[in-house]
C-alpha cells in the first residue's frame, strides 16, 4: 500500500465512528493544495535538478504545519501522507495548527555544504509566496536541520524585508529557537508511556525495553526511560542489533553514535550480536520502533514478543500487522500521540517567536507534559469496547478538523 493509501485507511476507519457524508469525509481527505516546483541549483558539478514539493493539506484549525524532508525517495504519495499526519497529529494533541510537508528529491549525503545551502534557499525562493508565519510553517524533517532552518530564515526574511522568525521552527537558539527543541520527541514519548503505565496501574520501573533506531529520537528515549529504571535489553540501528538481558547503560551507546561509529562496533563481554531487523523479536516489555515507516509488518509480526509497541517513528506498524497485534491484546500507542512532542515545541517555537518572549526549559517542558498528558488522557478515556488507541486518536482529530470545516462552511 502506498503511504497516503495507507493513512488514507486509518481515517476511513476512523471515520465509521464519525457523522460524515461521504462527499464531506472526500473533501476532509483531499490535499488543499499540492505544489511542485523544479529547484535548479549551481553545484561543484555544474548546474543540477531537484524536484520539489510542498503539500497543504489542511488549514481548517489553523496555518499549515510540517517539516521539510531532504531525501532520494521523497515523493508525492510520502509528502501528502506525512501532511495529512500532520494535520492528525496537530489535532489530536490540540494545537492550532492544520498539516503540512515538504520534500526535496536529493541525497544530502552525497552532497556538500555549499550545494545543500543553495538548495535551501532555492525551496524558499521556490515556496515563499505559499509560505508565512500565519499561512504555512515549515520545520527540520529528516536530513534537514537547524542549520538548514537558518538559512531558510535568512532567504525568507530577505525575500519579504523583514523579521519573521515565526516563518519556521527547529531554529539554533540564537535566532530565535525554542530550549528543549532537541529532546522533546524523546520527552514526549517518554510522557506518553508514562501516563499508559499509570492508567494500566503499572510501573515504568523494571519494564524492558528494546528500540529500533539508536538515533535521535531513539538514544534519547532510551536514556529518559533509562533513568526512570527501565531496562533496555535489545538495540540496533541499520549495522544490526544487541542484546543484554541484564541491560545496556545506553550512555556509551549514544556515545559511540556520537563518535560516527555503529552499534555493531560496542565492544562489551555476554553481548548478544544479529540482524538489524531482529531487535523487534526481542524478550521485552516494550517495544519501541525509532527508525523506519514499515518495520512491523504481516511477515514479521507473528514473532514480536512485546506487550505494547511505542510508536516514535512516523508510520511502523503496517495497518495488517495492527490487527495481528490488536487481536493479541498489544496495546499501539500510535505515533500521532507518542512522537508529538516536536510539532507540539515547534507551537511552542512560534508562540515565544511572535511574543518576543523566551521561557525557560523547565517551561517548556512542563507545558509539554501539560498538553500531552492531557491529549493521552482524552484518547484513553474514549476508548470503546475493541477500539484501538490509533482508532481513537484519529476519530478525535477527524471530528476537530470536521468540526473547523463544518464552521468554515467548507463541507457544504
Ligand atoms: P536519526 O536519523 O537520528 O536516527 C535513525 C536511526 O535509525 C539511526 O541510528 C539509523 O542507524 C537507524 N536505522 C536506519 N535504518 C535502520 C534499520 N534498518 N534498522 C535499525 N535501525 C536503522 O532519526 P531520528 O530523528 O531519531 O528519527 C527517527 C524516527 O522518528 C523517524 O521515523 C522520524 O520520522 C521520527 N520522528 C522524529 C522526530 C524528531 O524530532 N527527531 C519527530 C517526529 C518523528
Amino acid at each position: 500500500m502506498d503511504p497516503f493509501s495507507q493513512i488514507t485507511s486509518h481515517i476511513k476507519r476512523a471515520a465509521t465512528y464519525v457523522t460524515l457524508s461521504e462527499g464531506a469525509l472526500n473533501k476532509i481527505l483531499t490535499p488543499q493544495h499540492i505544489h511542485k516546483e523544479t529547484l535548479v541549483v549551481e553545484t561543484e558539478n555544474g548546474k543540477k535538478e531537484f524536484p520539489a514539493y510542498r503539500v497543504q493539506f489542511n488549514n481548517a484549525r489553523g496555518p499549515f504545519k510540517g517539516g521539510i524532508r531532504f531525501h532520494p525517495k521523497a515523493d508525492e504519495s510520502e509528502v501528502s501522507a506525512l501532511a495529512a499526519a500532520m494535520a492528525i497529529k496537530c489535532a489530536v494533541v490540540d494545537i492550532p495548527f492544520g498539516g503540512a510537508k515538504g520534500g526535496v528529491v536529493i541525497d544530502p549525503k552525497e552532497q556538500t555544504e555549499e550545494t545543500l545551502e543553495r538548495v535551501s534557499r532555492a525551496y524558499v525562493k521556490a515556496f515563499q509566496q505559499y509560505l508565512g508565519v500565519d499561512i504555512d510553517i515549515p520545520a527540520p524533517d529528516v536530513y534537514t536541520n537547524p542549520q538548514i532552518m537558518a538559512w531558510m530564515l535568512d532567504e525568507y526574511e530577505a525575500i519579504i524585508g523583514q523579521s519573521s522568525p515565526g516563518f519556521i521552527t527547529g531554529k539554533p537558539l540564537a535566532l530565535g529557537g525554542s530550549k528543549g527543541r532537541d529532546i522533546a520527541t524523546a520527552l514526549g514519548a517518554m510522557f506518553i508511556i508514562s501516563e499508559y503505565v499509570k492508567v494500566k496501574g503499572r510501573n515504568l520501573e523494571g519494564l524492558r525495553i528494546a528500540i529500533q533506531g539508536f538515533g535521535n529520537a531513539g538514544g534519547t528515549v532510551a536514556k529518559l526511560l533509562h533513568a526512570r529504571g527501565c531496562i533496555l535489553v535489545s538495540a540496533s540501528d541499520s549495522s544490526g542489533t544487541i542484546s543484554l538481558a541484564k541491560g545496556f547503560d545506553p550512555l556509551p551507546l549514544m556515545e559511540l553514535k556520537a563518535a560516527g561509529k555503529s552499534l555493531s562496533d560496542f565492544d562489551e563481554v555476554d553481548v548478544e550480536r544479529s540482524g538489524p531487523n531482529d531487535v523487534l523479536f526481542a524478550d521485552c516489555d516494550v517495544l519501541i520502533p525509532a527508525a523506519l515507516d514499515n518495520a512491523i509488518t504481516d511477515e514479521n509480526v507473528s514473532k514480536v514478543k512485546a506487550s505494547i509497541i511505542l510508536e516514535l517513528a512516523n508510520n511502523p506498524t503496517t495497518p495488517e500487522a495492527e490487527v495481528v497485534l490488536e487481536e493479541r491484546g498489544v496495546d499501539v500507542l500510535p505515533d500521532v500521540l507518542v512522537n508529538a512532542g516536536g510539532v507540539i515545541v515547534s507551537y511552542f517555537e512560534w508562540v515565544q517567536n511572535r511574543e518576543q518572549f523566551y521561557w525557560s526549559e523547565t517551561d517548556v517542558h512542563s507545558k509539554l507534559e501539560a498538553q500531552l498528558s492531557s491529549a493521552f488522557h482524552n484518547v484513553h478515556e474514549h476508548r470503546g469496547v475493541g477500539m484501538t488507541y490509533r482508532e481513537v486518536a484519529y476519530r478525535i482529530a477527524l471530528s476537530r478538523i470536521a468540526e473547523a470545516m463544518q464552521l468554515r462552511g467548507r463541507l457544504h
